[in-house]
Order: C-alpha cells, then structure tokens, then sequence
C-alpha cells in the first residue's frame, strides 16, 4: 500500500518529438532532444511495474506517432500495470487501422487534446492544418470500434478563451465524461517565449472556465475540472479543480528524456505557482497553489483576491 492508500502514477515521456506544432507548447524548446529508444522505454515499462504502478501514462511529444508505441502499451498491460493511458492529440485515430492496433495493445484510456471546437481555432494554436478533422475523424473511429474511455483536455489560452463554452458542447456532444481546462503554463517553452499573444489575465479566462464546468454539470459531467488556477477565481466549483483532487488520490512521477521528478505534485506548488503577500489570511491558502510564477512576474497579484470565508 502506498502512503496515504494513493495511487502511484508514473508518467513516461518518450521524447518530445510531435505531429502538431502547438503555439503553447510547454515542450516547445525540447523537440531536438533524442527520444528514447524502444529497448530504454521497455526497461522502464519494467521499472514502473516493479515499482508497482498503477497508472502508467505515456506522453510525448505525442507519443502514438511512434512505430513502437503499441508495442510497449502492449508490453506494460503483459507486466501487470493497471491502468495504462496516453495523453494524445488524437490524430492517429482517424487510420482506422492504426485506431485497431492501439487497441489490441489493451491501451485502458486516451485523453484527446481539443484546442478549439473547430478547424479555425484548434488547427491556429496547433499550427497543423487539418489536426481538428483528424482529431474529429478519430473519435468517430474509436467509437465505431467501442472504445469508450475517452477523456479530453484543453489548454486555455488567449486565442481560445471565449471559445470555451462551445468546446464544451463539442465534448458533451462526444459524451467525453473527464475533461481539464488547463490554464495555460507560461514559466516554459511556447507560452514563455510568446507571453502577450498566448497568455490570458486568470481574471479574464476564469469566467469563460467557469462557464464551461456550468455547461458539464448541466449535461451531467460533473467530473470536469479546472487546472493550475487560483482558487478564489472559482469559489463555486471548488469539487471541480485538479490539484485538490489529484492531491489526494496520487502519487505521481515523471520520467522524461531529461529530468526525473520523483514528486511532480509537490515539485510544481513548491516551485512552479506561487502565493503571495495578497494571499495572506486568505480562507483558501491551504488547498491552493497560487499562479504560475511568470505570471506574476508578468502580470503581477492585484486579480488574487483573497477569500474571507471558505464556501459551504
Ligand atoms: S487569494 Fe491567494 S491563496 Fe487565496 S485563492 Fe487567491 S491565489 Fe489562492
């Protein structure tokens, strides 16, 4: 059993190499880093199922563009590993061939990266034209092959915001019951080196977020969450933010390419977001991370607004 009865969740990167081009990208000065070779992510495999993982994620880059990719889904499934998932931008899916094999891994869940409800504002983030009727074309392939455990994920940018509702309805259309809105990292790569295009105020983005966890309750998802946001932009969906749940539910490592962190959870509110002096006596200080530090260096604190009483 591992400390606090939590899950243990090792997510592999294979290498950062990608079919998209994504203008936020966190990874986007590490495409030129040699990805791992097929024989080091068997060993890992290996290493994570000894370890007694029960979640292995497998990213990238996008890691399903790899010729051996269903070969070490297939190989961590044969070693025990519980649940295995990919986080993907979905668009090897729409090779209805390609869809099948992945399968036959025993691949357990992917989670689909939707920038956009549409070709116009998902392929401009992901500089690939045609990612979006791929991506589309894919989830009607997994369904028609019976592949249900489909969860997505957006990462809220300027470009995007005001297009959140109707990425909403795009996922409730597709019945997707997990869905993260992330706010954007900007303390790395794509969304670092092009700050002012990319990188909303939280108190602009916070409303169009909000209103698209509204919409998933409304349609019965109440499992969608909000990521790397400040709390007191969300006092009425605190049940809905990522870090609070996955706190208590994970452990949770990475093994990239070029760095290992034993403790990723911990790592980013030591490191990553920040609280500040705003913060002080706020009723939510405990369970909330605070902003990305770029942002405050960019933007400042004046929109944390400390809450005086925790919501009921
Ligand atoms: S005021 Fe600070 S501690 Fe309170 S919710 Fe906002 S960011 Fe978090």
């Amino acid at each position: 059993m591992k400390p606090g009865g939590k899950k243990l969740k090792i997510v592999l990167f294979t290498g950062y190499a990608c079919n998209n081009n994504c203008a936020f990208c966190i990874d986007a000065d590490k495409r030129d880093l040699p990805q791992k070779s097929t024989p080091q992510l068997l060993r890992e495999a290996a290493r994570a199922a000894a370890a007694g993982a029960d979640i292995l994620e497998i990213i990238g880059g996008e890691a399903t563009i790899r010729p051996d990719f269903a070969r070490v889904v297939g190989a961590a499934k044969r070693l025990g590993i519980p649940e295995v998932i990919c986080a993907t931008n979905g668009r090897i899916f729409s090779d209805k061939e390609a869809a099948r094999r992945i399968l036959a891994s025993g691949i357990d869940s992917l989670v689909f990266s939707v920038h956009g409800p549409d070709p116009r504002v998902h392929d401009a983030l992901t500089r690939a034209p045609g990612s979006f009727a791929q991506l589309r074309r894919g989830l009607r392939n997994l369904r028609e092959l019976g592949f249900k455990s489909v969860n997505g994920n957006t990462t809220v940018v300027k470009r995007n915001m005001a297009s959140l509702p109707r990425i909403a309805e795009f996922y409730i259309a597709h019945g997707v019951p997990n869905v993260e809105y992330i706010f954007v990292d900007p303390n790395y790569g794509g969304a670092k080196n092009d700050f002012d295009a990319l990188v909303p105020r939280i108190s602009r983005a916070a409303p169009y977020m909000r209103r698209a966890l509204a919409a998933g309750r409304r349609a019965g998802f109440d499992q969608w969450k909000a990521r790397y946001v400040p709390l007191c932009h969300f006092k009425d969906c605190l049940k809905q933010i990522s870090e609070t749940n996955e706190r208590g539910l994970f452990l949770t490592e990475h093994w990239a390419p070029d760095f290992t962190n034993k403790d990723a959870i911990g790592s980013r509110a030591a490191v990553g977001r920040r609280k500040t002096a705003r913060c002080r006596g706020c009723a939510l200080y405990g369970d909330c991370e605070g902003i990305w530090t770029e942002y405050l260096a960019r933007y400042g604190d004046a929109e944390l607004k400390p809450v005086r009483r925790r919501p009921a």
